[in-house]
């Protein structure tokens, strides 16, 4: 049976796929503007079953050695590759990607599934270490212990592989999760569930239930039977979370976006200057956490940089996936469509030089299409330098020197990422040693391998995903002190 046909109007609860009573959410093609399929909500008492089969499964899961759990997830990776063009499919039709992009999401949701697979082997031998002290009578040892059932709620931006980096090390460490998707883009991370039936994994440690963030995401949080939740989104709801999380204590990890800035220095190459801050802002029509949105340039190389900027903005070639010569796709959403175009038209109200750009897209009779911006000259005070607006809107600034371009990249209450331009090594080194930022770029795409860390500074939100890091997110530290 194809993947589409079972993953759509069922929620994945102890192992079985559940349709129940709950409304149904219609998710949006965002080029036709018409359903392409429906999730069903499940309702407080269904997360309840959800949390329940997560927490039987957890004794016998995480009794498991990471070498076991780590063939179950390997056997996870080997069904998602068995369904691959149906899933490049879904994502296309859910999100309006262009092919590449929606492929290198679910191939990018394998490569990380298969990373902690190899980080769950090692756990075997790292599980219990003898801490390193010299006091006559004691010995400790260290234990890691997996923290127990956890809760996702995830993103609409990248379903399917914003799951797998909270999925990916919880499986490694010996938890069982309740995933909620984004009911805007429910249906590969549905997936995760038919994926789990497919290698044969025991009922209740993987669940899925759809539904609106004010209902089935607000049982989550406030579910006392979880250990910790882990949430990918705004920065507002991260606020909610956070405090339904507090009534019983729960972990969490927040990564809550960001308004993050290019550095381009007057010594850098400006055609790789203005690849990066295009390619940084445009992927995924700018609806990325990373976004490089805040262009920061010396005030010698602004024109020639702009203009560079303006050459490629102008060849972007907006349209639906796989139509001709297409680079860029609608927003996601009605109401993020709605959200970019709201703050074109307060640029438009602050007055903003606008050098290309700056309006919804032309020639379209459905889609939420707008066309790529950039902005020069734009005060510091002014909402599109200082809000995320997660489309394609490039603010630019001009610095005089080092020290006014460090200064500038840090005012802002985000500090997720940050991208330096310049031919100078020492520089590139002194700057992001500088920056408040939870990953720096210097000459580089903004790629998020599974080897590194994500997550941020300030209001960017709580706690590491990826890497080591990652996957200590998911486990307990236990020291045992004996007689020795
Ligand atoms: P939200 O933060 O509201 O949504 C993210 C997830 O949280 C969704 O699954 C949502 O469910 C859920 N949610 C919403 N309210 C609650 C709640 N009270 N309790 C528990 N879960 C809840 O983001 P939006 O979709 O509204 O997007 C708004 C803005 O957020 C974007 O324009 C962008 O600036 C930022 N954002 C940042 C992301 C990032 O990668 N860091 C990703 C997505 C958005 P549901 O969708 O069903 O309402």
């Amino acid at each position: 049976m194809a993947a589409k046909d079972v993953i759509i109007e069922k929620n994945y609860i102890d192992g079985q796929w559940v349709g129940g009573d709950g409304e149904r959410l219609a998710a949006i093609n965002p080029v036709s503007e018409q359903a392409i399929g429906h999730c069903i909500e499940a309702s407080a008492e269904d997360v309840d079953a959800a949390v329940r089969a997560a927490n039987n499964a957890f004794a016998p899961w995480s009794a498991l050695s990471g070498k076991q759990r780590a063939d179950y997830m390997r056997k996870m990776t080997a069904a998602i590759r068995g369904h691959l063009d149906d899933l490049v499919e879904m994502q296309m039709a859910n999100c309006g990607k262009p092919r590449g992009e929606a492929k290198a999401d679910i191939i990018g949701s394998i490569e990380c599934i298969d990373y902690f697979a190899d980080r769950a082997e090692e756990l075997d031998a790292r599980r219990q270490t003898p801490v390193d002290y010299d006091i006559p009578g004691y010995r400790s040892n260290t234990r890691l212990e997996p923290m127990g059932p956890v809760g996702f709620i995830l993103p609409w931006n990248f379903p399917m592989k914003i799951c797998a980096w909270k999925l990916g090390p919880a499986l490694a460490a010996g938890c069982t999760v309740v995933i909620k998707p984004s009911e805007v883009t429910p249906f590969t991370d549905t997936f995760w569930g038919k994926a789990a039936e497919e290698a044969g994994l025991p009922p209740g440690v993987i669940n899925v239930v759809n539904g609106r963030g004010a209902i089935t995401g607000a049982a989550l949080s406030e579910h006392p039977g979880l250990r910790k939740i882990s949430f990918t989104g705004s920065t507002r709801t991260g606020k909610f979370i956070m405090k339904a999380a507090a009534e019983d204590v729960k972990n969490i990890g927040l990564e809550l976006g960001g308004k993050s800035p290019i550095l381009v220095f007057q010594d850098a190459d400006l055609d790789l200057a203005a690849r990066l801050a295009t390619e940084g802002v445009f992927y995924n029509a700018g609806q990325c956490c990373n976004a490089t949105c805040r262009l920061l340039v010396h005030e010698s190389v602004e024109e020639p940089l702009a203009q560079k900027i303006i050459a490629l903005s102008e060849a972007v070639v907006l349209g639906a996936p796989d139509s001709p010569g297409m680079t860029m796709g609608p927003l996601a959403s009605k109401a993020q469509y709605d959200k970019v175009t709201g703050y074109q038209d307060i640029a438009r109200e602050e007055g903003l030089t606008c050098r290309t750009g700056g309006d919804r897209a032309p020639g379209f009779d459905s889609g939420y299409f707008v066309q790529p911006s950039l902005y020069t000259n734009v005060p510091n005070a002014s909402r599109l330098w200082n809000e995320e607006i997660f489309g394609p809107v490039l603010c630019l600034r001009t610095f005089t020197n080092e020290e006014e371009a460090i200064t500038e990249a840090n005012d802002t209450e985000y500090g997720l990422a940050a991208s330096i331009v310049t031919e100078d090594d020492a520089r590139a080194e002194r700057v992001a040693a500088r920056l408040e930022a939870g990953h720096i770029y210097t000459n580089v795409s903004v790629a998020i391998p599974p080897e590194t860390s994500w997550g941020g500074f300030k209001q960017s939100g709580i706690g590491r995903e990826l890497g080591p890091w990652g996957l200590a997110g998911f486990l307990e530290v236990k020291t045992v002190t004996s007689r020795g």
